[in-house]
């Protein structure tokens, strides 16, 4: 949430600044704003409500010269999108320009007293609050512009990264944070900043992650300097960034979704590469076998997650129930970090979230660190916040996901749940090697099947047309179906704003089935798996109340087939693989309607990637 970005060297700032804040826009989209300080040290500063480019529109008008600046893509928290909400703020005085990716919690105290001092607000943000509190400040004690960042953010409560500078200091750029992400690029002479790599990468690959309450003191002539809030010189570690140009741009395909669901052969391809083993014995999932004791004799496992990754976790949730036979919980984080939770410190807590940033996720984690419980991540954004404090890990491996409604990144989640059973039921014995090398040569051949789905393409965007009419979708499924039909549920909701619910299908009969007559699109996963008789009755149910049933079935299915109005078939796989190959078709459905009903597919409204807020 909220994208930021900031440059010093030897280049114009504002194209970098401006490229940038396209690459991070996939983070907030409602406004937009730049600070630019030019040769003569004048502050300029530009800002838009809307995207990038209507900001792109207001700085043509002035003047966008300058070696170093600042730039912001939000994402509100704390005041309504409007131009004067928009990032940077400024100091009384006009010197100061911040930039902020966060919630100042104890905002409202902080602008009481400043108000008292006699300072006057002119925005409605949180944000506003600090930059207001460090030159109040520097002023009081005679401080450096990096001094006075360290003591205001003593003062404040909450989440913050941030990035400031300071007319007549055309040479630096003071960056900290605590909870929210921040990159800093080392490049020769000239330095970057980023809420991700993402504005980065096209100039170096050398980038430093700041740890919390770290304040980067970033100059032209004497490079970073990196600091703790109380003034401690901190060794930074520099990086090297594994990312390519490629894997962030559109590629030829419409939308950044539509790529990211075409991927998805290759992305579970490198998922798996060097876990499953050639002869498919077994699987290499280093994270759980070096832990392997914690993991045998865990009492139970918990998984932790939001929105979509949450959906994963009830697919992770069947999966390790099924083949290790230990118990699974499945929690939303931002109820379990509230709920005071019972944890024990022989349970596993695994956090799902594509980011590594998810607050809520990382907060619930902490919380289960606190507890004693052994913490495992399973992420897609290397370096990110939540690998570095939990105890283990696995990446997805997917590559960058710009697509705000994720699609890659759940189908690598499942991958890599489906795989950490996998390690698990060996380990216990829970599992013959039989039944293990035939689940791993058919998790193999996954990504083939995938790539099969994904000639419906045509066929699914015909179909979309016909449901454009549509208020309310229904989905169903049973088993591992029902967290995919939750997925697809949820998918549509984000992008085309229709109304749908996810439902376990004997569910509909406790309430749901009265919503259904013949307007109402029904999509069912009637999949052949072993609820597949029970589902045929619940089909029968639906159609006898003239409900328009659309089926994603196994490959050669005649019965429902008979039943439904439109059918997309599926290759057939073992039951606990299915959800991957069956959230395929729901992703392309899903994407079809939503450019049939002209929304905006990869930046949907009031939704943001990387939710970094609580
Ligand atoms: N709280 C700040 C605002 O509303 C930043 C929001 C964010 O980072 O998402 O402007």
């Amino acid at each position: 949430m909220c994208g930021i970005v900031g440059y010093v060297g030897f280049r114009e700032a504002y194209p970098i600044l401006i490229k940038g804040l396209k690459r991070l826009e996939y983070r907030g989209y409602d406004s937009a704003g730049v600070a630019l300080l030019d040769q003569e040290s004048d502050l300029n500063i530009y800002k838009a409500k809307g995207k990038v480019a209507d900001l792109e529109l207001e700085a043509s008008k002035h003047d966008i010269n300058g070696n170093i600046g600042i730039a912001h893509t939000r994402w509100a928290t704390h005041g309504e999108p409007n131009q004067v909400n928009a990032h940077p703020h400024t100091s009384e005085s006009g010197n100061i320009a911040l930039i902020h990716n966060g919630i100042i919690e104890n905002y409202a105290t902080i602008k009481a007293k400043l108000i008292k001092e006699g300072i006057t607000f002119k925005s409605c943000t949180d944000t506003e609050v600090l930059v207001q509190l460090i030159e109040f400040l520097q002023k009081g004690h005679n401080l450096t512009l990096a001094e006075a960042v360290q003591q205001a953010l003593k003062k404040v409560v909450g989440a913050y990264a941030i990035a400031v500078i300071e007319k007549g200091n055309p040479d630096t750029i003071v960056a900290a944070r605590k909870s929210s992400p921040l990159v800093v690029g080392v490049g020769e002479g000239e330095f970057f900043v980023g809420s991700d790599a993402s504005p980065i990468i096209e100039y170096t690959n050398k980038v430093i992650y700041l740890e919390d309450e770290e304040v980067a003191i970033i100059s032209k002539k004497d490079g970073v300097r990196v600091v703790s809030l109380n003034n401690t010189e901190v060794r930074a570690e520099i990086s090297e960034l594994a990312l390519s140009l490629d894997e962030i741009e559109k590629g030829g395909y419409p939308h950044f979704m539509l790529k990211e669901i075409f991927e998805q052969p290759k992305t579970l391809r490198n998922c798996m590469r060097g876990r499953v083993s050639k002869n498919h014995k077994n699987i290499v999932l280093s994270g759980v076998l070096d832990n392997i004791e914690k993991f045998k004799n865990a009492r139970r496992i918990i998984i932790i997650a939001c929105g979509t990754s949450w959906h994963a976790a009830l697919i992770g949730e069947h999966l390790i129930e099924n083949l290790c036979r230990v118990p699974v919980e499945v929690e939303y984080a931002s109820e379990f970090r509230y709920r005071n939770p019972i944890i024990y410190k022989d349970d596993i807590v695994i956090a799902l979230s594509q980011s590594g940033e998810t607050a809520d996720t990382l907060a619930a984690l902490m919380l289960a660190k606190e507890a004693g419980a052994f913490i495992y991540g399973i992420c897609n954004a290397v370096g990110s916040s939540i690998p570095r404090i939990t105890d283990s890990g696995s990446y997805i491996h997917v590559g960058p996901e710009i697509g705000v409604a994720s699609t890659k990144a759940f189908t690598g989640q499942v991958t890599v749940l489906t795989m950490l059973a996998m390690t698990l039921a060996k380990a216990k014995h829970s599992i013959t090697q039989e039944d293990l090398t035939s689940l791993i040569s058919e998790l193999d051949t996954i990504p083939d099947k995938i790539q099969k789905i994904l000639e419906l393409n045509d066929q699914i965007a015909d179909i979309a047309k016909i449901f454009t009419y549509a208020k309310n979708f229904i989905y169903l499924g049973r088993g591992y179906s029902y967290p995919v039909a939750l997925e697809g549920a949820l998918k549509l909701k984000e992008i085309s704003y229709i109304h749908a619910e996810g439902y376990p299908a004997a569910e509909m009969k406790h309430g749901p089935i009265a919503l259904i007559d013949q307007e109402m699109p029904i999509v069912v996963i009637a999949t052949h798996n072993g609820m597949y008789e029970k589902l045929i009755s619940n089909i029968q149910e639906i159609k006898s109340r003239h409900g328009k049933i659309i089926a994603i079935v196994s490959e050669g299915d005649e019965t429902v087939k008979a039943l439904a109005d439109y059918c997309f078939e599926i290759p057939s796989t073992l039951e606990c693989l299915d959800p991957v190959l069956s959230t395929i078709p729901l992703q392309l459905l899903s994407y079809h309607i939503a450019v049939c009903k002209g929304k905006d597919v990869d930046q949907p409204r009031n939704l943001a990637k990387s939710v970094t807020v609580e």
